[in-house]
Order: structure tokens, then C-alpha cells, then sequence
């Protein structure tokens, strides 16, 4: 762990692309809170809130959840005392509106990491993905496996299948990222805020990459 950095960052890419991954390893290595709205929108449908019940269908055949509603769930997180200092987002957000809506909240964002990764490789990488229904790790049977094989290694649940990562729904969900999500890189790229980084196939490489794109822009390189 390492205190001191109060950054506004966005992870961005393709479903698969690693986001989750190293949005995790950077809240861990700077203590900042990473904010997945995937992840609260899977817990809002395993407790079946109305939130969940209205976000369902959209989720399951590979579609983006309505922007009102994601909007919403992200301005009532990014209240919390938590966010003061700094965050992650890690899939959000994921259209323009989404992106126009954030600035409209007065949020300003010092970096935005664009994990670039191949349809390829996403398809790939998407068949192996595994992760807890408890606790939310996600591991990759080839790439990042759990050292307890079907078991989380952080809360011993057994590990699954997301839904989502069935393969027709993947390739839905990457014709949803062309369509509506990668406008985002030149929204931010226009903004000054962002960096690309080539997803590589070790998990560790992209995290050294992503690193030192972070460390360049805490010294102002
Ligand atoms: P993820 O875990 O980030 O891949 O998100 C899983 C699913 O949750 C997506 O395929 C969408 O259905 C929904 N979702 C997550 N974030 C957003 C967002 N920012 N806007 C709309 N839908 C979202």
C-alpha cells in the first residue's frame, strides 16, 4: 500500500480487457476506492432490488443498463466520504451522456487509462474469465488463475461463469463498446486526460505499464 495519491481515474476498454483486474491491484496499491457499476448492478440483481429487476435483461443479452440509471448509482457512490480524495472508475462511464453527466456533477477527471486489447484476444480471454459470486474477484483460467482452482482464493466461494460471458452475448457486448463506448476515447483524448495502454497477456506487464502511466502523470511528466 502507498498513500499519497489523490487522482480521478477511469479505466477505460472493452469488455475483458483487464479494466476490473488492474482497477483492483491500483485501489489496493494507492488505497483508492475502485468503483465497478457492473458490480453493483450483479449485487442489485442477486438481491433482486428493483433496481436489479429493472437492470436484468439489459445485462444478460449484452446491452447497456439505461443511463439515467446508471447515472444515478454512480452520483449516489461518488457522495461517499470515501471518494473525497480520489477514485477508480472501472466501467463507467461507458457512453458520452454518461461521460457528459459526470462533468455536469462537477467532477473532474485527472486520468483516464484506455487498456486497449484486441476483439481477438477479448473473445479469447472472455471464455476463460471466472469469478466469485461473493465477494466479486474475477480470475482467468489461463491468465490469472485462483491458486485454489474452482475456490476464491480470498473468501473460498466457488467460482463461476458470469452470464454475461456466454459467447454470443460476447460478441453483442463488443458491438455495444464499439458502438457506444469507444466514442469515450476521443472525448477524453480532446479533454487532455488520456493514456492508452496495449493489454498484454500477463496480467503483471499491464499492471507495470499502467503504473508507470500513473506515476508519469503524479509527476506531471
Ligand atoms: P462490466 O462488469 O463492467 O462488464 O458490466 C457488466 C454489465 O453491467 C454491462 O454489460 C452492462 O449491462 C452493465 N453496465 C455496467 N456499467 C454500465 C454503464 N456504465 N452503463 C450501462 N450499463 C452498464
Amino acid at each position: 500500500m502507498e498513500n499519497g495519491l489523490l487522482m480521478k481515474m477511469i479505466f477505460l476498454g472493452a469488455p475483458g480487457a483487464g479494466k476490473g483486474t488492474q482497477a483492483e491491484i491500483v485501489s489496493e496499491k494507492y488505497s483508492l476506492p475502485a468503483i465497478s457499476t457492473g458490480a453493483i448492478i450483479r449485487e442489485a440483481i442477486k438481491n433482486q432490488t428493483e433496481m436489479g429487476k429493472a437492470a436484468k435483461s439489459y445485462t444478460e443479452s449484452g446491452a447497456l443498463v439505461p443511463d439515467e440509471v446508471v447515472i444515478g448509482i454512480i452520483k449516489e457512490r461518488l457522495a461517499m466520504d470515501d471518494c473525497k480524495n480520489g477514485f477508480i472508475l472501472d466501467g463507467f462511464p461507458r457512453t458520452v451522456p454518461q461521460a457528459e453527466a459526470l462533468d455536469n456533477m462537477g467532477v473532474k477527471i485527472d486520468l483516464v487509462i484506455n487498456i486497449d486489447v484486441p476483439d481477438e484476444k477479448i473473445v479469447e480471454r472472455m471464455s476463460g474469465r471466472r469469478v466469485c459470486s461473493r465477494c466479486g474477484a474475477s480470475y482467468h483460467t489461463k491468465y490469472n488463475p485462483s491458486n485454489k482452482g474452482d475456490i476464491c482464493e480470498k473468501c473460498e466461494n466457488e467460482l463461476q461463469i458470469r452470464k454475461d460471458d456466454a459467447p454470443e452475448v460476447v460478441l453483442s457486448r463488443l458491438k455495444t463498446y464499439h458502438e457506444q463506448t469507444e466514442p469515450l476515447i476521443e472525448f477524453y483524448s480532446k479533454l487532455g486526460v488520456l493514456e492508452t495502454v496495449i493489454g498484454q497477456e500477463e496480467v503483471a506487464d499491464t499492471t507495470a505499464l499502467t503504473l508507470g502511466v500513473i506515476e508519469a502523470k503524479r509527476q506531471g511528466r
